[in-house]
């Protein structure tokens, strides 16, 4: 049988009626991206790729739903035996307590990117920090144990990539965020992991500081490692993330956020003789990740790596 397009965005409303909205589609919907909004989300193109490749006869869609509408969706997707799904802004932290049981990670983050069906149970994952760790290898041969990192952010994004330097024992961690007390909360929480003197010289191997010029200038001396982990950046009006004062040659600098175009940090980063790149590998690794835990075999790499690409054209 063809295979007949789904609709571009599913509501809760049409779970409520799911067998006779998706009459006729094959294969089925058995994975879906859960935000709001979510017109901008590349995991079904991803996805999709990598299910026709392994010959799993389901496909992903993207699902529009609010923060009052989660609970329901997941009901009616545990009904409609869904195998897994991704949330995304703003139901990562709100999954938390909708899911049946989470793994250590997720548990130690705070928030989840990935459920999966289990026994009809669902099970929530966090594979964001995973897919940071694999993103920084692929763009910059480096591991983070190796790195001085100074992340921009306290939110949902950041705390994974945070939780994932501490794991990886990084050499340096600095978290810096608009409002401090979640950046100094965020430290606190990773104050064990990263007890240990590695760094050298007249800087902590941990902190919270603000953000602000004259403190950041101080820290990227001491900085291998820039992680964005803010919106800022998504909408073209929004102002520059750092102050071109600021940068240096030596540095590298990830930022989380992708969009079809080079981002305006990436651009800034690579003018000044810095290495750059998007969030695109980010999302990339996190989604291979989520489908080893659907699927638990190897994702088909390469053939979500095009499907993206195929989205965005300057790379
Ligand atoms: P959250 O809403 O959980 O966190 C937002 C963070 O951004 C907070 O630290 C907040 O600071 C800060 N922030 C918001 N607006 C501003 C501003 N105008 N100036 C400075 N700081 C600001 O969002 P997430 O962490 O879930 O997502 C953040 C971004 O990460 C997303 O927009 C997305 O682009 C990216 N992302 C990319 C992924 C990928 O695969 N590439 C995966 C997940 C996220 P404060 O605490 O002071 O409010």
């Amino acid at each position: 049988m063809k295979t007949r397009p789904t609709q571009e965005i599913y509501t809760l409303a049409d779970l409520r009626d799911w067998p006779g909205v998706t009459a006729g589609v094959t294969p089925p919907i058995r994975l879906g991206v859960l935000g709001d909004p979510i017109a901008h989300s590349l995991s079904p193109q991803m996805q999709n790729a990598a299910l026709a490749q392994g010959g799993i006869d389901l496909q992903c869609a993207r699902f529009q739903i609010r923060p009052n509408e989660l609970k329901d969706a997941l009901e009616l997707m545990r009904t409609f035996e869904f195998t897994g799904l991704n949330l995304t802004v703003p139901h990562k932290v709100a999954g938390c307590a909708l899911v049946d049981e989470m793994d250590a990670e997720a548990k130690e983050i705070g928030a989840i990117n990935t459920v999966a069906l289990r026994k009809g149970r669902w099970v929530g994952f966090n594979t964001d920090g995973v897919g940071f760790a694999r993103a920084i290898r692929s763009e910059f041969s480096v591991d983070l144990r190796d790195l001085r990192v100074l992340l921009l952010g306290a939110g949902g994004a950041a705390r994974a990539i945070a939780v994932q330097c501490a794991r990886a024992e990084c050499e340096r961690l600095v978290i810096v965020n608009r409002d401090l007390a979640k950046a100094k909360e965020l430290a606190a929480q990773l104050q064990l992991a990263l007890a240990g003197p590695r760094v050298l010289g007249p800087v902590a191997r941990l902190e919270a500081v603000p953000w602000d010029e004259r403190a950041l200038k101080f820290q990227i001396d001491h900085t291998d490692l820039i992680v964005h982990a803010t919106p800022l950046g998504l909408n073209p009006n929004d102002a520059a993330v750092l102050p071109s004062t600021l940068w240096q040659p030596h540095l590298m600098v990830y930022d989380t956020v992708y969009s079809r175009h080079r981002t305006a940090l990436v651009t800034a980063a690579t003018e000044a003789g810095a290495r750059a790149a998007d969030g695109l590998s980010m999302l990339l690794h996190q989604g291979a990740r989520a489908f080893e835990i659907w699927f638990e075999r190897e994702a088909p790499l390469e053939v979500m790596r095009a499907a993206l690409s195929a989205q965005n054209p300057y790379r």
